[in-house]
């Protein structure tokens, strides 16, 4: 099932590069009635695929293990590994129950090289555990564990992984970029479990988290009200509480939980919104055609990219640049998504700030005011379009939510707990994705829906699944 798709008719008249804007805006338009169609088929997605693994759905829903969330009781330290996008993290968390709750973190952060991106599945787990290694060699005496007892960690693994308990996972496939060789079909926790003891770690792994999975955890760990969590990052995905007879798939569901966590990796999602040429054709180049339309939409590690190739064909066809070509914009993925976050911010008349960045980034060396309104116009319609679309979405599921609950979920408080590199720096795009969330729900029931950064709450979320899943129990 693929989406409308909008493709730019060139044929006849001259190209010229307003014209192209034109087309683009009309093609990437997302007028009430289209976000609803969105927020609908979500919502009918996600039933789909809880009925089912062989629904056809795109939302896998898959099931997290999660029945028991954090209490705020936590006691003892506990560790976090975080594979996302970008980033590797390993975190130490000394939780001090009730009370206390947080007493000390500690946490460092390192990029993750390009070339274990598309390296072998050793390469890239050996990387990990010599990370987590370092990080325990440098503890301070302050960061308590009782003897006897092996480190426990909480393992954010940000990819879709068919979890098989509480503590092991298939991958399933790779995402944003990753190309990693040898790991799908594979139990990552075996994989990070052979890597430690390469390295002659003895830890172990209490709870293998998705990223939004962890970030719903550290979140409720506050606050009680939030039900779903939204990771708009490099990639997108969102979880949310969910009740097991709702759960149709599950057969024989675990007694006495009534709730667990729901991993939908809307990521996936491929209907009801509108595509162009331009996100077609670089599907089609991308190492996963046909896969992560939504994400591919809505997600920071494309919108550059899609702009990119907006401005590519403008200037091929149309002189956006003048008559010389800036070659550098040919090649894929030069222009990031804070490439054109830092554009966007441009409020000076002359729009300077975005000439220097086209000079700095596609290698331009002048731009007319006109090329720069251009490149605002399609940044700005490309932001645009996500933004609203991760509204939709998100719409989508407290719809799903409501009808369940007969009306019960938009009558009270409900939190919403947002995390990722393109929410926490991108204001037009977080406004666009709370406009489109106002928008569908009408002014009384958007009062009662927060929307909340919880700046990384995967970490100390997986941390904590990894204390209530402890394999000592106190
Ligand atoms: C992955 C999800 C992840 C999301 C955000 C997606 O590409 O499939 O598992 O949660 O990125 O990191
Ligand atoms: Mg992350």
């Amino acid at each position: 099932r693929r989406c409308p798709a909008v493709r730019c008719s060139l044929a006849g008249d001259v190209v010229t590069a307003s014209r192209i804007l034109k087309e683009l805006k009309s093609g990437c338009d997302t007028p009430l009635p289209v976000l609803r169609r969105v927020a609908d088929a979500m919502a009918d997605d996600m039933r789909a695929g809880l009925a089912s693994d062989h629904s056809g759905s795109d939302l896998k829903m898959i099931l997290s293990y999660v029945n028991a969330l954090p209490t705020g009781n936590e006691k003892g330290l506990f560790y976090a590994l975080d594979l996302g996008g970008t980033n590797f993290r390993v975190l130490r968390v000394q939780l001090g129950g009730k009370d206390n709750r947080v007493i000390d973190t500690e946490f460092e952060q390192v990029s993750i090289p390009q070339e274990l991106m598309f390296g072998t599945s050793e390469e890239l787990f050996d990387f990990i555990a010599s990370g987590l290694a370092s990080f325990v060699e440098k503890e301070s005496e302050r960061f308590y564990l009782p003897s006897g007892r092996k480190r426990e960690i909480g393992f954010t693994f940000s990819f879709p992984v068919n979890q098989t308990s509480i503590d092991s996972g298939i991958l399933i496939k790779w995402t944003k970029g990753f190309a990693v060789s040898g790991t799908a079909g594979k139990d990552v926790v075996a994989c990070l479990n052979e890597a430690m003891e390469r390295k002659g770690l003895d830890m172990r792994v209490s709870a293998l988290v998705n990223d939004a999975v962890g970030t719903l955890a550290g979140a409720r760990y506050w606050d009680d009200d939030v039900m779903v969590a939204v990771i708009l990052g490099t990639g997108t995905n969102a979880c949310y509480i969910e009740q097991i007879d709702a759960v149709p798939k599950l057969l024989s569901p675990a007694s006495g939980y009534g709730r667990t966590i729901i991993n939908t990796e809307w990521g996936a999602f491929s209907s009801g919104f509108p595509l162009t040429e331009f996100d077609n054709d670089m599907d089609n180049e991308s190492i996963n055609p046909g896969e992560q339309i939504f994400e591919k939409t809505i997600a920071g590690m494309y919108l550059g990219e899609i702009v990119r190739r907006v401005l590519l064909k403008m200037s091929k066809f149309a002189d956006l640049f003048g008559k010389y070509f800036p070659e550098k914009l040919s090649t894929p993925f030069v222009l990031r998504t804070p490439d054109l976050c830092a554009m966007h911010q441009d409020d000076s008349e002359d729009l300077s700030e975005i000439g220097k960045i086209l000079n700095a980034t596609i290698g331009t060396t002048s731009s007319t005011l006109e090329a720069r309104k251009i490149t605002m116009d399609v940044t700005d319609t490309i932001v645009k379009r996500g933004g609203r679309l991760a509204g939709a979405g998100i719409v989508g599921i407290l719809q799903k939510l409501d009808q369940d609950s007969r009306g019960l979920v938009f009558g009270k408080r409900l939190v919403v707990a947002m995390d990722g590199g393109l929410y926490e720096n991108y204001p037009q795009y977080r406004n666009y994705m709370k406009g489109a969330v106002n928008e569908l729900l009408g002014p009384e029931l958007s009062k009662n829906v927060i929307i909340e950064h919880t700046k990384d709450g995967s970490g100390i979320g997986a941390a904590l699944l990894a204390a209530v899943n402890s394999k000592y129990i106190d």
